[in-house]
């Protein structure tokens, strides 16, 4: 397993057993048939209270049954589960930093022992409801609005690309209150059986197959008040919520990207062309050391957001750059991966095309490329390009 500069010497042992725990699960109970979850474009359900178990979902959060593990741990468990899949990944990031988070940070106590313990075990399913039909890179237009009556709110709006909505319990929707000065942002948890609720599924992915995406309608959704998060307000909600599952991402592409490296270079000195095996062609070489040395440069780079997180320095800009970066890495990796295992590399019985197909909606989704590029212009220069 690619580890060149030996950065497996400064994990504690708490962090090697649960990157150790979550490379064993991804190999006995992932990798046998993600192949053809992903062909079908359907998620393992049967993972989701397993995951739970092993405290896969917030686990550097603590109180209400949460595990309380380092930010390290969470990083490495990350990693583990996007080399068996993004999808994978994608559902712990969403449990954990999207609908965990924001109700741990910001929620009442009655939200917290309601909801905390039912989502760490993986009982409840959560989703995250900031994209619009209209809105995606620039969330802050928003239209979905809630307006007070009596005893709660009235929501109406919509949103869409929202992962594991069709299997959602509860949603965190961001929606405007209209009722109050500015129509600040707030953020509800609705269950999904409210009436007024729909939650479509979206066909016909080409990209992240083995994850369930779908659309949230809400049509006169009647909310009580102590349904509100009533620790934020603003557009900082949903955004420092982004920043916890950014970090995430960060370190999960590097999963991807080595599990399609190792793929490759198992692949290269395997199959023989022209008297020998593949591995012996200085091209191929070539790829393998570039591969190699751009993974280190991503794992290196999560490393250090992670130095910065747990001595509480960590600003979101770092965590674009990070996100930007093994991400670009990622999709690089990946794609040069399967040009190395030749016409085998198209299919599901290996990894990297999946990994690369996977990686374009990680590209876009947290913040595209292009909108973390602007992110880091506006923090070198002081000048925001975003209009
Ligand atoms: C599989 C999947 C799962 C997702 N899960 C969730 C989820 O759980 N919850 C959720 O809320 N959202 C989710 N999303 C939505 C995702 O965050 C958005 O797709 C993303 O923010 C981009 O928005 P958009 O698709 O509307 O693209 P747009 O914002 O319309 O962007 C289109 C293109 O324009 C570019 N662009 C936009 N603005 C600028 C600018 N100022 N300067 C230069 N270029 C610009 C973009 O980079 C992009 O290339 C998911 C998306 C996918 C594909």
């Amino acid at each position: 397993m690619l580890d060149y500069l030996e950065l497996e010497g400064d994990l504690t042992g708490e962090e090697k057993l649960v990157r150790d725990e979550a490379r064993r699960f991804v190999d006995e109970q992932v990798k046998p048939d993600i192949g053809e979850h992903y062909e079908a474009g359907t998620f393992p359900t049967d993972l989701i209270p397993k995951m739970g178990d092993l405290g896969f979902y917030a686990p550097n959060l603590d109180g209400y049954g949460l595990p309380g593990l380092g930010e390290r741990a969470y990083g490495l468990l990350m990693q583990e589960l996007e080399a068996g899949d993004s999808g994978l990944r994608s559902m712990a990031s969403v449990q954990g930093s999207l609908v965990i988070y924001p109700i741990h940070a910001y929620g009442s106590d009655e939200q917290k022992q309601r909801w905390l313990p039912k989502l760490g075990s993986g009982e409840a399913v959560g989703c995250f409801g900031l994209t619009e039909p209209q809105h995606g890179s620039d969330p802050s237009g928003m239209e979905t609005r809630a307006e007070r009556d009596a005893d709660g709110y009235v929501l109406n709006g919509s949103k869409t690309w929202i992962t594991n909505s069709p299997i959602a319990d509860v949603a965190v929707v961001w929606a405007r209150d209209v009722s109050a000065e500015g129509s600040p942002v707030r953020g509800f948890l609705v269950e999904t059986d409210r009436d007024g609720v729909t939650t479509n599924k979206i066909e016909g992915k080409l990209s992240m197959r083995a994850s369930v995406t779908g659309e949230i309608g809400l049509d006169d959704v009647r909310v009580p008040e102590e349904d509100v998060l009533p620790g934020v307000e603003g557009m900082n909600g949903p955004l420092s919520c982004l920043t916890q599952a950014r970090f995430g991402i960060a370190w999960g592409v590097v999963g991807a990207a080595r599990d399609a490296f190792e793929d490759a270079r198992q692949y290269a000195k395997d199959r023989d062309q022209f008297g020998g095996p593949i591995a012996r062609f200085q091209l191929q070489q070539g790829k393998l050391a570039e591969m190699a040395t751009q993974i280190t440069n991503a794992q290196l780079m999560a490393h250090r957001l992670t130095d910065l997180k747990e001595r509480g320095d960590l600003r979101h800009q770092q965590v674009s750059m990070a996100k930007r970066h093994n991400v670009r890495v990622a999709r690089e990796v990946t794609r040069t991966a399967r040009e190395m295992l030749g016409g085998n590399g198209i299919t599901t019985d290996y990894s990297p095309m999946r990994h690369m197909e996977n990686i374009e909606t990680v590209y876009t989704y947290e913040g595209t490329d292009d909108i973390h590029t602007l992110v880091l212009g506006a923090d070198l220069t002081g000048i925001e390009a975003f209009h």
